[in-house]
């Protein structure tokens, strides 16, 4: 099996990739740790298709959190969420079709006390007390009213008090600075709306940001496309976490590993190892599921620039159901 060399696919894929075949039918390809799509909002979408088509596990950053938290917790896809959007009074997303009244918590407080009608710490407890993992917060100057600094530190604390991390969708002039200002930990999407100067990205790198990357939901703007190549890019290069997340349910995206997504990743030059690290990341999660994997079926890409196209042939399975055959790898080390 010539093409089926350990050493050339570690090159191209790092550690986690393994040859294997499926238990049943005896069909080589890869095994993969579970993929994980880091921005997807499971109401608008129909999740039964996630697996089939490589998606073992997704964050959802922002829906009903009453529906959220009625969800089984061992289900498939596993599903981290935020719960509600936080936003400022008539901000976005509030008033969208897309967005329900239960999907929007508008905060006119700023107050860190429990039980406040529109407080802030009250939204952050109640997403808390729903089985949130992620605060969701959207900062976008374009579409109406932003919240004020006092508003927004105090949910950063309030999320900090829970353990939870803050993740902003951030769009307008100055709306990346406000959201590393405050120290947020991580952006919905990488930053659109304005090329960011080399001082703003490296702050945001020395923060421990993540940028989840959600690139191909502007194929049809090329300005906001290049804006964000552009910051990501550099951003990438300057050592920033990137997380491949896709905003699914927004518009129309493949349901499942999205290869167009995968492709503008590469193009920003986050690719082989780390582009398999954007997508493997378990992020907020502390560590990978080991129940399932995922599995690429046929011969593994013998380039880079083969990667995104071989991903997207990418399935969930049990894990079990994969049998190693790299047993030859190890003692050649
Ligand atoms: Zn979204």
């Amino acid at each position: 099996m010539p093409h089926h060399d350990p050493f050339a696919l570690r090159d191209l894929l790092g550690d986690d990739a393994r040859l294997c075949r499926r238990a049943l039918t005896g069909a080589p390809g890869v095994a993969l740790p579970p993929l994980v799509d880091h921005h997807v909002h499971v109401h608008l979408i129909d999740e039964e298709l996630l697996s089939t088509r490589g998606i073992a596990g997704v964050l959802d950053l922002g829906g009903d959190p009453t529906e959220l938290a009625r969800r089984a917790r061992a289900g498939m896809p596993c599903v981290a969420y935020a719960g509600a959007f936080l936003t400022a009074p008539g901000g976005y997303p509030s008033g969208r079709s897309w967005a329900p009244p239960a999907t929007v918590r508008e905060v006119s407080d700023a107050s860190a006390h429990p039980g406040v009608a529109g407080g802030a710490a009250t939204a952050v407890d109640e997403q808390a007390a729903f089985g949130a993992s992620v605060i969701k917060v959207a900062l976008n100057a374009q579409a109406g009213p932003v919240l004020d600094s006092a508003a927004i530190s105090t949910i950063v604390a309030s999320a900090r008090e829970h353990g939870l991390p803050v993740v902003a969708h951030v769009e307008g002039a100055g709306m990346t600075a406000v959201a590393i200002d405050a120290g947020i930990d991580a952006l919905a999407h990488t930053p659109f709306t304005e090329v960011l100067d080399g001082s703003l990205i490296a702050r945001a790198v020395a923060l421990g940001q993540r940028w989840i990357s959600t690139l191909d939901i502007h194929r049809d703007d090329p300005e906001s496309a290049r804006i964000a190549r552009s910051n990501l890019e550099r951003f990438a290069q300057a050592g920033g976490v990137v997380l491949y997340g896709t905003d699914l349910g927004n518009g129309d995206l493949p349901v499942g590993v999205n290869g167009r997504e995968l492709v503008a990743l590469h193009d920003a030059g986050i690719s082989g190892a780390a582009l398999l690290t954007t997508l493997t990341d378990p992020w907020p999660r502390a560590e990978r599921s080991h129940a399932v994997a995922v599995f690429v079926p046929g011969d593994p890409p013998t380039d880079l620039d083969g990667i995104p196209r071989w991903l997207s042939g990418a399935t969930v399975v049990p894990s079990e159901e994969l049998i190693d055959d790299q047993e030859s790898g190890d003692d050649r080390e």
